[in-house]
């Protein structure tokens, strides 16, 4: 049976800055992050009449690998639709494909089709549903809880977004403010994400923006350099899809937040292993 208990909070030096680290990394090795936050209603809920679960994405998701586990430990079947899986990584299996495999993931290569089977429960790309704010506001009493313990008055967060869940079911569970940057699409893509679960504006996170553009899950040079200086200066592993672009708005909008800003580590440092691999394939200097 996989626990979550509740993750530390850690004080972190990083460029001259102060900041106050939630570590969602360390919930559990197998089912950690923002994903064991979304499924811990799936972990402890048990559906009458469900033999599958049935999610579609990325052949890398974080989502993916966590619904793996969490099927195996509910011996449930795992259907995954994932429509371009390149042929090398079929070949050779890696990251949290290859450790959602191990699992018993059955993989369609095809896009979704519906309708699935009464027997089959569907989560939506990402955990971008409804029942993940029952995990949030676990998140959110935690920091509460935090803030009282340690006499803090004012907080700010900031974490990066993916489908923007997790940053927008925060805000709504805690009247500190919530900031956050689009790692995948822009900003207008994100504020739809939003849009789609909660219609009501006042609930949105703060979006934080660069002036450059970056596509979702490609290597770039800074990406990797604060990666590692953050590793190196802090001791903490991030993770390499997310955190970076996440640091990268935090130093440039450092002034818009106020004085104690908590940072969201929200886990899928097992997924940096094949983005490392990536790294080194195609820049040498990281060899
Ligand atoms: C999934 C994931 C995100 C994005 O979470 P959303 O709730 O989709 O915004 C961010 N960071 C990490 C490490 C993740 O695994």
């Amino acid at each position: 049976m996989i626990e979550i208990n509740s993750s530390p909070i850690q004080k972190i030096k990083f460029l001259d800055n102060s900041f106050f680290i939630k570590r969602d990394d360390l919930l559990n090795k197998e089912f950690s992050g923002n994903k064991a936050r979304k499924f811990h209603y799936l972990l402890l809920h048990d559906f009458k009449g469900i033999d599958t679960i049935v999610s579609h994405g990325g052949i890398q998701s974080n989502a993916m690998y966590s619904l793996s586990v969490l099927a195996k430990m509910k011996n449930l079947k795992f259907v995954y639709y994932s429509d371009h899986v390149p042929t090398y990584l079929i070949e050779n299996p890696i990251g949290n494909f290859k450790n959602a495999l191990k699992n018993g993931m059955i993989l369609k290569i095809e896009s979704l089709k519906k309708p699935l089977k009464k027997s089959s429960l569907f989560i939506p790309q990402g955990g971008a549903f409804e029942l993940a704010e029952v995990g949030i506001k676990i998140l959110a009493n935690e920091i509460k809880s935090y803030m009282i313990e340690n006499d803090m008055k004012t907080l700010d967060i900031f974490l990066p977004s993916g489908t923007g869940t997790t940053a927008l079911y925060l805000q709504k569970n805690i009247d500190q403010k919530v900031y956050t940057c689009a790692c995948v699409g822009d900003e207008e893509y994100l504020k739809k994400q939003f849009s789609n679960l909660i219609k009501e504006t006042s609930f949105h996170p703060t979006i934080l923006t660069l002036d450059k553009k970056y596509h979702f899950a490609k290597p770039y040079r800074e990406f990797y350099d604060i990666w590692l200086k953050l590793k190196l200066s802090t001791n903490i592993e991030f993770d390499l899809l997310y955190d970076p672009l996440g640091w990268l708005n935090i130093l440039k909008n450092r002034h818009k937040m106020g004085k104690n800003l908590l940072y969201i580590h929200q886990g899928g440092v097992l997924a940096n292993e094949s983005m490392i691999l990536r790294y080194k394939r195609k820049f040498d200097e990281y060899n």
